[in-house]
């Protein structure tokens, strides 16, 4: 496949957008009270100054998903309606945080929930300029290009990498727009300064004592991993309407494991019982365990869980320091 880079003109991304807008849903980056991935309406409220809050995640890998349904003599299946998408302005840790998931709902496992939705969906980003906060520690996750189109800010202009047969198609279809570049898109477009983590492997740390200065701060909420862009932990239930019991769903729903009910089981047993050990899974799976098995590292050092955490526990800082 050939694949180009072109310009797009910034005061011409405002009309290319309005004319996206007639075609796909379009999700952009807007500051409000914070910033999020909203529906486009006005293209000049797009926000590039810091990441959105919250990742997109909810939108392939849905928060409640009912998976069939049961009438009292027949399981009924779930109609797979999703609508063509756009997310412009998703930065690199977020697009890997979908390479991730896409891997385990769509390689690892046949999810057809993710997959509908998954499919339907364009992905643009936008490469950041530089480390966007002080938790960001993106340079140590071996993060890979993962886009239909990437998007690279040069002051007056960007310039457009075209990744996918997808990415191509936008391209082709809003030619108007883009004019082509034999620019090659370099290790200095892509080279990103952020802090790192200091430690290559973890799993001689596993009792280290400092660990505490974590888990003395957590109070198990669970607001991480709804933040964390890779976390896909669930919960499956079947849920009976009250007034007619017979009429019943299976919902599969977000969960974590920093909740201890998550690995409660009969007879009262709960494997992953003391907070400690809820803590140091979370880090663990994201850091060690996942690349164990699959060869890629889960985390991609968005630094949600600790923007996001109530009590601003920097585990980077917490590993970095340890001896
Ligand atoms: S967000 Fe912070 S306090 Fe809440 S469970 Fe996660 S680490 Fe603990
Ligand atoms: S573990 Fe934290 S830093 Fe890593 S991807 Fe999840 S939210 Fe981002």
């Amino acid at each position: 496949m050939n694949l180009v880079v072109y310009i797009l003109k910034k005061d011409v991304m405002y009309d290319f957008l309005l004319d996206i807008k007639n075609k796909f849903e379009t999700y952009v980056p807007i500051k409000k009270d914070i910033t999020r991935f909203k529906i486009l309406d006005n293209p000049k409220d797009i926000d590039f100054s810091e990441n959105s809050y919250f990742p997109v995640k909810e939108h392939f890998f849905r928060k409640k998903e009912v998976i069939f349904q049961f009438n009292g003599s027949n399981f009924l299946p779930v109609e797979l309606k999703s609508k063509n998408k756009i997310f412009f302005g998703l930065r690199r840790c977020d697009l890997n945080a979908i390479k991730n998931q896409d891997f385990i709902f769509m390689k690892q496992h046949n999810d057809p929930y993710y997959t509908s939705q998954r499919k339907k969906a364009v992905l643009i980003g936008y490469h950041c300029t530089k480390a966007l906060n002080k938790y960001c520690f993106c340079e140590s996750m071996n993060l890979t290009d993962y886009y239909d189109l990437m998007l690279f800010d040069k002051t007056n202009y960007f310039l457009v990498d075209a990744k996918t047969e997808k990415g191509e198609n936008l391209i082709r279809k809003y030619k108007k727009y883009f004019k082509k570049s034999n620019y090659k898109i370099s290790d200095k477009d892509t080279y990103i300064k952020t802090r790192k983590i200091n430690k290559k492997d973890i799993s001689k740390f596993y009792d280290h004592k400092d660990w505490d200065k974590g888990i003395n701060l957590c109070l198990s909420c669970s607001a991480c991993t709804e933040m964390c862009p890779t976390c896909y932990c669930h919960e499956i239930h079947d849920n009976t309407e009250i007034n007619n019991p017979r009429n019943a769903k299976r919902i599969r729903s977000w969960s974590s494991c920093q909740l201890k009910e998550f690995t409660s089981v009969a007879e009262n047993h709960t494997f992953r019982d003391t907070k400690e050990a809820r803590f140091k899974h979370r880090i663990y799976h994201q850091l060690q365990y996942f690349k164990e098995r699959n060869k890629i590292n889960l985390c991609t050092g968005c630094g949600r869980c600790i923007t996001g955490c109530p009590t601003k526990i920097d585990w980077v800082k917490i590993i970095n320091e340890m001896r």
